[in-house]
């Protein structure tokens, strides 16, 4: 591999700054990308600062990536020079294990390999991520991607669009069912578009009233400021599954009172203290909260075929490179619609 480029944080105090870094060549079943586009995704941030107490340094952060592929090994049966390949957060598991025999490779019972900050399974270096110009990834942690869909706003559908496509799913979101949505940020906008083709009946709650246009736009058949208790009332006791994308700190109890008898709450935000909820919400609707993480490969890609026959990508906004401090800051102020995307041409200027 000729070497890498990309931006790195140094330590959990430090801006990002450009960083120059070595990649194995790929093996036979593996193929190398040149990366277009790179999502900038709410746990890039708090992975940078180590706010989840797991980081290794340097770091270069990124897991919504789509490139071009550049090498193939000579085993790779799905890419070919020239196509486009996406990775997600995810790029290697044990491949043995019961989850990974049943294609839920991110929930390996060894532990999945992160796409950066995880040691690498191959030689042992620590894999760093899409904040670069290349990658090296097993063909079968790679997808592809549809040919009509445009580049920058597919790349968020690699976190944000499969963590949220996969709950919606699993727990059967679709015509006839009424769905509440927490949150209309990175991964909530996601959520919206989602339940809104695949049919249900969806409501977006927000802290914001200034996101019901937004939220109308994007597919909610109602939206509900969560602060107007008279219109959370109004729907107590009528959900058949609510998905909260909420990353900051909140409490549950408002969400719980709305669900129906055997309904369930389900958590993909990562907030860096415990949500909380009181006991009494549950047992008197057999309720329960649950969570979910990113989807399988098998998925993802079915989410990408999904998405390409429904013209379904992220809202971006896209960005130089050497924007990326500057986007870490507007994302804390939530001042963004929906998606950061790094082009990656940036980082040859
Ligand atoms: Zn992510
Ligand atoms: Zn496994």
């Amino acid at each position: 591999m000729p070497s890498s480029k990309g931006y790195a944080a140094l330590d959990a105090q430090s801006a990002l700054a450009p960083f120059t870094f070595s990649r194995r060549d790929p093996g036979v079943t593996e193929i190398a990308i040149e990366i277009l586009y790179c999502g900038v995704c709410h746990s890039d941030l708090h992975m940078a600062r180590n706010e989840w107490g797991q980081s290794i340094y340097p770091m270069v952060p990124g897991h919504e990536i789509v490139g071009r592929v550049i090498a193939t090994g000579s085993s790779v049966t799905k890419f070919k020079m020239g196509d486009v390949a996406a990775v997600g957060v995810i790029v290697d598991s044990c491949r043995q294990c019961a989850p990974c025999n049943r294609g839920d490779e991110h929930f390996c019972q060894q532990g999945a390999t992160l796409t950066y900050a995880a040691p690498d399974r191959v030689d042992g270096s620590i894999t760093m991520g899409g904040y670069s110009n290349n990658y090296v990834v097993d063909e079968r942690f790679a997808h592809t991607v549809p040919a009509n869909l445009d580049l920058a706003s597919v790349a968020p559908l690699l976190c944000a669009g499969i963590t949220t496509y996969s709950p919606l799913r699993h727990w059967k979101v679709g015509p006839g069912k009424k769905v509440g949505l927490v949150g209309l940020g990175g991964l909530g906008h996601m959520a919206l578009k989602f339940a809104h083709s695949f049919g249900a009946h969806v409501v977006q709650f927000t802290t914001s009233p200034k996101k019901k246009e937004d939220a109308l736009r994007l597919g909610a058949d109602e939206v509900v400021v969560s602060s107007d208790a008279n219109a959370m009332k109004a729907h107590a006791n009528s959900f058949d599954f609510i998905l909260d994308a909420v990353s900051a700190p909140h409490s549950l109890d408002d969400y719980l009172a709305l669900l129906k008898l055997d309904a369930t709450m389900t958590l993909v935000g990562l907030p860096d203290t415990p949500p909380t909820f009181g006991v009494f919400n549950l047992i008197t609707r057999r309720a329960s909260i649950a969570g979910s993480m990113i989807g399988g490969m098998v998925e993802t890609q079915e989410m990408l075929n999904y998405c390409g026959e429904h013209n379904i990508v992220s809202d971006v906004e896209v960005i130089p490179i050497q924007k990326i401090n500057e986007a870490f800051e507007r994302l804390l102020k939530q001042d963004v619609k929906y998606r950061f995307v790094i082009d990656m041409s940036s980082l040859k200027g």
